[in-house]
């Protein structure tokens, strides 16, 4: 396998190949390695942080507008690069292709909403507060900020954090998810052409060393993480313990209710693409539909043709629904959990293990699960398992299914199929969970909006971009000016108040 590309770090502008570790990347419908990732020490990382600390005071004093212009470019060429982009995660990810291009498009919109710096960091600003003074507030940037991101979007999960970093004036590392880490570097090299300088955006290739070494470094003032529930607990533990501002979005264990009143056929069209589409590897993925009152057998026998209808296989193949898993190990994982969920009595109607493509027998497939009769004291319905695999589970009304929700340890999305208005609108009010759909299965917010889930999902006061992204990598600063001419002679000994 030596011969095997290797994919490098980018540091101050460069690549950077040489490490003493690497690790396999694998293509996922194929079961191959198809290049090496270099793991950096904490050398490499040092370098990184280096370069952005010599790029920032540069950087940071250019004209927001100027920032912007570098996104206006770097979402032209992005444009450009769409299909070569969705190649390299169908390549490295597994997902279908139409599904990449639609990543990549997800991301390109926070580029887009990050053009508008210029009026985004515009600040308040209060004339005469008293005494000849006026009072103003500005939005200053950090210094140097890291993201660790996931395997299963390393676009547009990378692309939530990259545009709001720099625009807001901070140099930025990415240290990307090991398994799939060749789009950060040509995202590195499109920023460059879009006038980025050097050292202003840095990837890290790595593992744990590598995060480890962003955690404790002194010279990162933050930190972003998106991925697994317990590595976001640590990382904002260890990050807020070495004194950074941490923003960390963990797993999920996604509801979807399913009333008496809703549309079944748009129901079932919604879960097949909500809990099959990218395998079942989205945070946002419905992995539990809670079917209220007599709604469970009419649902299945909604969900039966569909599942037999879908098209598994390689994700560049134009028919393809579904890909492979991203490794072969977590396809294990994923299996050993249908197991569990059979050992535990849930009903399995569809069982995905030992699925083939023919032609490509070593590639890492599960086809799509549905378990019925699934009880929330079961271990697949607690724990996330980031796979293809439905559950079921039946509530006698709207009161339990929203009980049962909010009583999961996750809270990152949910969705309601109703016809009811008000049943919806005591849905959006009463559930614990940050990003709630009304007959849209996916609620991912837009752009301007900002993405993030409550309890065990989110570790940190900020969700990801939109005004929170804004909040999250600047400081706010507020400052109070008179001129001598206003000022009265002799100390004043009492509170300061307005007059
Ligand atoms: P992961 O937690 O295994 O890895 C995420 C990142 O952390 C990677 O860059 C990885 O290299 C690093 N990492 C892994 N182990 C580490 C350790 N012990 N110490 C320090 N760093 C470590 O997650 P994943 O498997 O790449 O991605 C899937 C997970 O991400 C799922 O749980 C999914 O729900 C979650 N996710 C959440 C969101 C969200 O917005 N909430 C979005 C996408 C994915």
């Amino acid at each position: 396998m030596s011969n095997a590309p290797i994919i490098g770090h980018y540091i101050n502008g460069q690549i950077h190949d040489s490490a003493e570790r690497f690790s396999d990347v694998f293509n996922p419908a194929t079961g191959a390695v198809q290049a090496r990732v270099a793991l950096a020490e904490l050398k490499t990382v040092d370098e990184a942080v280096a370069a952005a600390q010599a790029a920032f005071p540069a950087w940071a004093d250019q004209s927001s507008l100027r920032r912007a212009r570098v996104m206006f470019k770097f979402k032209e060429l992005l444009d450009q690069h769409h299909d070569e982009l969705a190649a390299i995660i169908c390549r490295e990810h597994g997902k279908v292709f139409s599904d990449a291009k639609g990543e990549v498009v997800r991301g390109i919109e926070i580029v887009e909403f990050a053009c508008g710096a210029p009026s985004l960091l515009k600040s308040d600003y209060s004339d005469n507060i008293g005494g000849g003074i006026d009072n103003w507030n500005l939005r200053q940037p950090l210094g140097v900020c890291a993201g660790v991101t996931p395997f299963n979007f390393p676009v547009m999960v990378p692309l939530w954090m990259i545009p709001m970093a720099l625009v807001t004036g901070n140099c930025f590392i990415l240290k990307p998810s090991e398994r799939d880490p060749s789009a950060s570097l040509l995202m590195a090299q499109l920023l460059k052409q879009a006038g980025l300088p050097d050292g202003v955006f840095n990837v890290v290739q790595g593992d744990k060393v590598a995060v480890d070494a962003l955690l404790q470094h002194k010279g990162i003032e933050a930190i972003s993480f998106v991925g697994s529930t317990p590595i976001a607990e640590y990382i904002h533990q260890q990050g807020t313990a070495h004194g950074k501002r941490v923003q960390a979005l963990g797993g999920a264990k996604n509801h979807m209710i399913v009333m008496p009143d809703a549309d079944l056929d748009q129901a079932a069209d919604a879960l097949i693409g909500a809990a099959y589409g990218s395998a079942g590897e989205r945070c946002m993925a419905i992995s539990i539909a809670v079917v209220v009152g007599d709604v469970g057998q009419k649902l299945i026998d909604k969900l039966l043709p569909r599942i037999d209808a879908l098209k598994v296989g390689n994700g560049m193949n134009a028919d393809s629904d579904m890909g492979p898993l991203v490794t072969a190990v977590h396809k294990a994982k994923v299996e050993g959990y249908i197991a569990q969920g059979v050992q535990e009595g849930a009903k399995l109607i569809v069982d995905g293990r030992n699925f083939s493509v023919p032609g490509a027998e070593q590639g890492f497939f599960v086809g799509a699960t549905l378990f019925d009769d699934v009880t929330p004291e079961m271990t697949i319905y607690k724990e996330e398992i980031f796979g293809p695999v439905l559950g079921i589970v039946h509530v006698p009304d709207f009161a339990s299914a929203v009980e049962l929700i909010n009583a999961h340890e996750f809270g990152n999305g949910v969705s309601c199929f109703t016809s009811d208005g008000g049943i919806a609108r005591a849905f959006a009010r009463n559930i614990k969970v940050g990003m709630v759909g009304i007959n849209v299965p996916i609620p991912v917010p837009m752009a301007w909006h900002s993405f993030g889930g409550w309890k065990r999902s989110l570790f940190g006061d900020h969700h990801a971009y939109g005004e929170e992204g804004l909040r999250f990598y600047s400081r706010y600063k507020s400052v109070m000016q008179r001129w001598p001419d206003s000022i009265a002679k002799g100390a004043e000994f009492s509170m300061p108040t307005a007059k």
